[in-house]
């Protein structure tokens, strides 16, 4: 799959990355000042996102007629180049536009309605002139879609690591919409300034675990000569982080998110998880001094459309991690069972002292991750010696990958 990120309607009047790129000759011909989001004073400020690093620039307004003129121009010659995917909208957040205070656009001066109708007509004039051309092209923004473009941008740039600067991400957006949308992890752009990527070594692995119990689909942002780097935006000079770490883990929940896995994590609904109980922290040392603790297993809970249930237990560190249930299911008998391969393969009692279960049927599924090892072929909980302590009630343990 081929994709692009484009600019959204930001308008770039010079590069700061290709000192022969400059529009300011066109701006000024144009006139194209007025087709700018203007504040309520009525003065042109310079677009907020990376401005002053990759270039000068301004945001356009959608209400006017060249500002979709010109969007059609650019993704005519995308559709073109055989890409499967645009992320056109990138840096246009959710979706929308900017704040526009104009008392000559077409609109009611500041933010309204307007904006909402102003975008998915132009989302719906692309996706037109894209199937007038016979593409098929997927047209997504940065962060997730706001619940009134589901319907036109259906797969989007979802790097939750952005809210690492003001707290702790959870995954609310596909608890509310994963039915209906599909994501992806994104280029986790920022990471490296909000979190101390060499004192917290696992956090691309946390990171990558986080987004795969959430139903997105995984990133990995190259480095030089192919090595799987932390994000994008961090010097490739700077340390990698441990190639075959993240590499087994990437193999492993690919594995399982297109086999077992996929009727809950492509187009299932989210539910509320059965409570693990006992697992350790892991720490993660952000930038600014701060810690955030994250469970050394993550996991989540799904219903796929066809009405079964799936819980996912990932651990992504490099030890052995324990965890315990607290009767999960009301500790109905026999509604615990474990995959043991990704493709769906070896379905087993997922506890020794559950019984009455036959092969199939899996009201509830629990998947285990494909780093189980051949001791734990008799079910994928057990009381066996974890992380060199043994715990008293009913522990289990999840290998690591
Ligand atoms: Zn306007």
């Amino acid at each position: 799959m081929l994709g692009l990120y484009a600019s959204g309607i930001a308008w770039t009047q010079r590069s700061l990355l290709d000192p022969d790129y400059n529009r300011e000759a066109d701006f000024e011909r144009l006139e194209l000042e007025k087709v700018m989001c203007v504040s309520p004073e009525g003065e042109l400020p310079y677009s907020l996102i990376c401005n002053g690093v990759q270039r000068w620039g301004y945001d356009m307004c959608p209400s006017e007629p060249f500002v979709t003129e010109t969007v059609l121009e650019e993704i005519r010659g995308v559709a073109n180049s055989g890409c499967d995917y645009m992320q056109y909208f990138d840096q246009n957040l959710g979706g929308l536009s900017y704040l526009c205070y104009s008392k000559e656009h077409d609109h009611p001066p500041g933010p309204g309605r307007w904006q909402t109708e102003a975008m998915k007509t132009l989302f719906r004039k692309i996706r037109q002139e894209w199937k007038a051309m016979g593409k098929d092209i997927v047209l997504g923004c940065e962060a997730a879609a706001a619940e009134p473009f589901l319907g036109e941008l259906p797969f989007n740039d979802l790097r939750f690591n952005i809210g690492l600067f003001t707290g702790e991400p959870v995954p609310v957006y596909q608890y509310v919409y994963h039915e209906y949308i599909n994501n992806f992890m994104g280029n986790q752009n920022s990471s490296g300034q909000s979190i101390d990527l060499l004192k917290s070594p696992d956090n691309l692995l946390w990171r990558t675990a986080y987004s795969f119990v959430a139903g997105d689909m995984l990133t990995v942002v190259l480095g030089r000569g192919g090595a799987i780097n932390w994000d994008w935006g961090t010097e490739w000079d700077y340390p990698a982080p441990d190639q075959q770490a993240i590499g087994t883990l990437i193999r492993n929940l690919n594995a399982w998110r297109i086999g077992a896995g996929k009727p809950y994590l492509a187009t299932g609904r989210m539910l509320a998880p059965e409570r693990l109980t006992g697992v350790s922290a892991q720490t993660i040392h952000m930038r600014d001094g701060s810690v955030l603790k994250q469970p050394s297993i993550l996991t989540t809970k799904w219903q796929s459309s066809e009405g079964r249930v799936a819980q996912f237990l990932v651990n992504y560190t490099t030890e052995p991690q324990a965890y315990d249930w607290q009767q999960p299911y009301g500790g109905a008998i026999g509604a615990l069972l474990a995959y043991k391969q990704p493709d769906g393969e070896g379905l087993e009692l997922a506890s020794q002292t559950e019984r009455g279960m036959h092969r199939g049927n899996d009201r509830t599924v629990i998947l285990h991750h494909a780093g189980l090892d051949a001791a734990d072929a008799g079910g994928g909980v057990s009381n066996r010696k974890c992380g060199g302590r043994r715990r008293q009630s009913s522990p289990a343990c999840l290998r690591p990958l």
